[in-house]
C-alpha cells in the first residue's frame, strides 16, 4: 500500500450518523468541518460548558452513551487520560450490541498500550492530526489541509482503511494536506518520543543556559530570556524548519552560527542517541504507559511536585517579570 494518501472518497461516511464525543480542541473543529462537508454529525458530551457551546453552535447534543447509541461512527475526542474510564463506563456496553460500528481515535495511546480493547465487531481506526485544533481551523479557513497519521487496529468490516481515509477527508486534512499510513503503535511511539526526548532536552538546555548565564556570568535575566526564547527568534526558526527543512534553514544564520551548531550537534550526537534509545524502549515495551497509569492512580504526586519546582524556578520568576513589561499573557 502507498504510504501517503492525498485525497479520498467521503462515500463510506455518507448517510451515517457520526457521534463526536468531546467538544474540546479537536472535537469542535472536527465536528464543524465534517458538518461543512455535508456529513451528519451529532455531539456527545458531559453536561457543562462544552455541551452548551455545541448546542449554541447548532448541533444536536446528547449524553455520551446516548450519542453512541444513535451513531454508526464515533470519534473519541476526550483527553487520553480519562478515555479508558469513559470508554468502559459509557461506550463499551453499547458497542457490544452494535452489528457494525466504526470507532475513531485521534491518538494511538490507549489502544496501542492495551488500555482500550474494542469488541471484535468494531472497526477501530485512528486519524491523528499533527496539528492543534486552532491551527486546523486557521488552515481550513484558508482552504488548506493538514497532516494526519492513519491507523487501523481492527478491520471488522473489511472497510476500515476506507473509513480512516474518508474521515481524513471529512475532517479537512485532505485534499490540501497529507495522510500517512501508520499505526496506533507508531503514532504513540513518535508522540511520546518527542515528549520524552527533544522537548525536555531543549527545555532543560534552555533552563541550564539561563542559570549559568545569570548566576555564573552575571548576565541580566532579561537579556538571557530574550536571547534564549522570549524574542520570538526560536519560533521563527521553528517556522523555517517546517517550511524549508532543518538543515536548509541554517543558511539564514551566520557562518559562525552554522559552524557552532554543526560541530556541537555531532559532538553530542552519541550521548543524545543513547538517551533516545533508552526512552524509545521504555515507551515501546509499555513501561511508560504503566508509569503514567500508576501516577494517575496515586493522584499525580510527581506531576504536581515537578510543576511546583518549575514555576518556582528563577527562570519562571524572571519570565513573569519580563512578560509583564512586554505586556504579554502572564498566568498568576
Ligand atoms: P480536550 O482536552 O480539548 O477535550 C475536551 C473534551 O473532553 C471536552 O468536550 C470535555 O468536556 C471532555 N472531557 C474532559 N474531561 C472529561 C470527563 N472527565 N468526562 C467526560 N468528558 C470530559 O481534548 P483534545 O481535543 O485536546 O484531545 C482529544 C483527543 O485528540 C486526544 O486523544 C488527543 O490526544 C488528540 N489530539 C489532540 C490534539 C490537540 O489539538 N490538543 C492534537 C492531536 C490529537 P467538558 O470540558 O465539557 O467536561
Amino acid at each position: 500500500m502507498d504510504k501517503t494518501v492525498l485525497d479520498a472518497s467521503l462515500e463510506p461516511l455518507k448517510g451515517k450518523t457520526i457521534a463526536v464525543i468531546g467538544y474540546g480542541n479537536q472535537g469542535r473543529v472536527q465536528a464543524n468541518i465534517m458538518r461543512e462537508n455535508g456529513l451528519n454529525v451529532i455531539i456527545g458530551n458531559v453536561k457543562d460548558r462544552y455541551y452548551d457551546l455545541a448546542i449554541k453552535e447548532g448541533f444536536e447534543v446528547y449524553d455520551i452513551g446516548e450519542a453512541v447509541k444513535k451513531a454508526d461512527v464515533a470519534f473519541l475526542l476526550i483527553p487520553d487520560e480519562i478515555m479508558k474510564e469513559i470508554y468502559e463506563k459509557k461506550i463499551a456496553p453499547i458497542l457490544e450490541g452494535k452489528k457494525e460500528f466504526v470507532l475513531d481515535f485521534a491518538s494511538g495511546y490507549n489502544v496501542a498500550f492495551g488500555l482500550i480493547r474494542p469488541p471484535k465487531n468494531v472497526d477501530t481506526v485512528m486519524v491523528a492530526p499533527r496539528m492543534v485544533g486552532e491551527g486546523i481551523m486557521d488552515l481550513h479557513k484558508q482552504g488548506k489541509g493538514y497532516p494526519v497519521l492513519l491507523g487501523v487496529k481492527q478491520d471488522a468490516s473489511g472497510k476500515a482503511w476506507d473509513y480512516a481515509k474518508a474521515i481524513a477527508k471529512g475532517i479537512g486534512a485532505i485534499p490540501g494536506g497529507i495522510a500517512v499510513i501508520s499505526s496506533f503503535e507508531e503514532e504513540a511511539l513518535l508522540d511520546l518520543m518527542s515528549e520524552h526526548t527533544w522537548v525536555p532536552i531543549l527545555f532543560g538546555a534552555i533552563k541550564a543556559c539561563f542559570d549559568v548565564a545569570v548566576k555564573e556570568y552575571g548576565v541580566s535575566p532579561e537579556a538571557a530570556l530574550l536571547e534564549f526564547y522570549a524574542s520570538g527568534e526560536l519560533a521563527e526558526i521553528a517556522r523555517l524548519i517546517a517550511e524549508e527543512g532543518i538543515f536548509n534553514q541554517m543558511v539564514h544564520h551566520s557562518t559562525t552560527s552554522q559552524y557552532g551548531t554543526l560541530t556541537r550537534m555531532f559532538k553530542y550526537y552519541d550521548l543524545v542517541k543513547e538517551i533516545v534509545k533508552d526512552e524509545a524502549k521504555y515507551i515501546w515495551d509499555g513501561s511508560f504507559a504503566k508509569e503514567w497509569t500508576l501516577e494517575q492512580q496515586a493522584g499525580y504526586p510527581v506531576f504536581y511536585r515537578l510543576w511546583e519546582l518549575a514555576v518556582q524556578s528563577e527562570m519562571a520568576k524572571a519570565e513573569k517579570e519580563l512578560y509583564k513589561i512586554l505586556r504579554r499573557k502572564v498566568s498568576e
